[in-house]
């Protein structure tokens, strides 16, 4: 899909020169037309390369949390670890992410900010 956004580039650069040509009188009329391409060539351009806009919500998500070994809160052992996964949105949190962390010492668990 790679070439196909390089040809419209190629395409929407020679509109862009196509407006400069454009003679004077028929200026403004010109430059609507090339607005209104290069809006639509945007959205072509866009949509070939995969787009910015991915509808899907996780897409979004960190893969990882800052720290996947933090300190157990009721053992106090560096065991409380991330759970693969598990990584969702927060309002609590600093960061805006909490994830699922399970202790492998005492077996707490417990969502904390990732
Ligand atoms: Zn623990």
């Amino acid at each position: 899909m790679a070439d196909i956004a390089s040809r419209l580039k190629a395409v929407q650069e020679g509109i862009e020169r196509l407006a400069e040509l454009a003679a004077p009188d028929q200026a403004d009329a010109a430059s609507r037309l090339v607005q209104k391409l290069k809006g639509e060539l945007d959205d072509a351009i866009a949509e070939a390369s995969g787009g910015p806009q991915e509808p899907s919500t996780s897409a979004n998500l960190p893969r990882n949390p800052r720290h996947v070994e933090i300190r157990c809160p009721i053992c106090s052992l560096r065991s409380f670890t991330y759970q693969k996964g598990t990584m969702r949105r927060s309002d609590e949190t600093e960061s805006g992410f909490e994830a699922l962390y399970h202790c492998l010492s005492c077996g707490h668990e417990a969502w904390h900010e990732a």
